[in-house]
C-alpha cells in the first residue's frame, strides 16, 4: 500500500498510563493500520521518544506520511502550553506539543482521551448524527468530552467536560467527605463511578477485593455484596449523569471505558436518572460505543478531518 500525497493518512495515537496505540485511517475512516507499544511510566524524554518511533515505523510500514492527532489524559493548558491534569503525572508540566512537533517536523493536534473518545463516537460510531453528544469513558478514572455539531467544545480552560472532578450530587451523609482523589479533593465523581471506584466501594461495604471486570461475574453468580456494589454503580452514575442533563441536555450520552461493558447500566441508569432531571420526561439515550476502546485513537486521527 502507498499514499505519496501528504494528508491521505490519518494517525491517531492514544497516549495511555499504561500503553501508547496507533491507528493509521484513510480518508474514508477505514483502518490501514495499528500498532501499541508500553509507556515508559515516570520518563518523560522516553515517552515522547516511545511515541515518535511508533509513528515512524508505521510511517515506513505504509510508504506515507501522515498527519498526527494525539489523545492524552489531562490537557494542553492554553495559558503556558503545557500539559495539565493528567494522571499519567509526569506529563504535567510538560510542553508535550511543542516537543512532538519539533520531533516530528510537522503541526501536531493534541487534545483530552476523553474528547477523542466523544469525538470518534459522535462521527461514525453510537452517536453518528447527534447534535450534542456527551462521551464519557468510566476506566480507572472518570473523564467526559463534549461534542456539538461533530466538533468538540474545549473551552477557554481547556476543561470542557471534566465532570469526574466534579463531586458526586445529592451526596447521603455516607457518601460525605468521600474517598480522597489524586486532584487533592475528596468525593470527586471519579472515585466513585469508575472501576477503581467500584472495587473500592465494594471493599468498604465488607465484600470481596476483586478487580471491577470481575464484579458483574460474581453479581450473576449470585453474590449479594457484589449485587448491591452495582446498584449503588447504577445510582451514583445516574445521580452523575442527572446533573450533565440539567446543564448541557445531550441528545445522547454514549459510555466507554472497562465498565461500559456492563450491559445493564443502559437499562438501569436512565431508570433511575428521572427523578434528578429537571423535566417532565428525559428523552436522553445513554447508549454502548460503537468502536469501544478503538474510540480514543480513532477520535485522535479525527482531529484533522
Ligand atoms: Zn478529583
Amino acid at each position: 500500500m502507498s499514499c505519496e500525497a501528504h494528508g491521505d493518512v490519518h494517525f491517531g495515537i492514544d497516549l495511555g498510563g499504561t500503553k501508547i496505540e496507533l491507528i493509521a485511517l484513510d480518508r474514508a475512516g477505514r483502518e490501514l493500520l495499528r500498532r501499541r507499544t508500553a509507556t515508559p511510566r515516570n520518563d518523560y524524554p522516553a515517552t515522547v521518544e516511545a511515541l515518535a518511533r511508533l509513528l515512524e515505523d508505521a510511517e515506513r510500514e505504509l510508504g506515507a506520511r501522515g498527519t498526527v492527532g494525539i489523545g492524552t489524559p489531562g490537557a494542553v493548558s492554553r495559558l503556558t502550553g503545557r500539559m495539565k491534569n493528567c494522571n499519567s503525572t509526569w506529563l504535567n508540566g510538560m510542553p508535550l506539543l511543542e516537543d512532538l512537533e519539533h520531533r516530528l517536523g510537522r503541526p501536531v493536534r493534541v487534545t483530552n482521551d476523553a474528547n477523542c473518545f466523544a469525538l470518534s463516537e459522535a462521527t461514525d460510531g453510537a452517536a453518528a448524527g447527534a447534535e450534542v453528544v456527551f462521551g464519557v469513558i468510566l476506566g480507572t478514572g472518570c473523564g467526559a468530552g463534549i461534542v456539538v455539531r461533530g466538533e468538540v467544545l474545549t473551552g477557554p480552560n481547556a476543561i470542557a467536560g471534566e465532570w469526574g472532578h466534579n463531586p458526586l450530587p445529592w451526596p447521603r451523609d455516607d457518601e460525605r467527605p468521600g474517598p480522597p482523589c489524586y486532584c487533592g479533593k475528596a468525593g470527586c465523581l471519579e472515585t466513585w463511578i469508575s472501576g477503581t471506584g467500584l472495587s473500592r466501594d465494594l471493599r468498604a461495604a465488607g465484600g470481596p477485593d476483586l478487580p471491577a471486570s470481575e464484579v458483574a461475574g460474581r453479581a450473576a453468580a449470585g453474590d449479594a455484596a457484589c449485587e448491591a456494589a452495582l446498584q449503588r454503580l447504577e445510582e451514583r452514575t445516574a445521580r452523575g449523569l442527572a446533573h450533565v442533563i440539567n446543564i448541557l441536555d445531550p441528545d445522547i450520552i454514549v459510555l466507554g471505558g472497562g465498565l461500559s461493558n456492563l450491559a445493564r447500566l443502559y437499562e438501569n441508569v436512565p431508570r433511575l436518572w428521572g427523578p434528578h432531571v429537571f423535566s417532565d420526561s428525559v428523552e436522553t439515550r445513554l447508549v454502548a460505543p460503537r468502536f469501544g476502546d478503538s474510540s480514543g485513537v480513532r477520535g485522535a486521527a479525527r482531529l484533522w478531518d
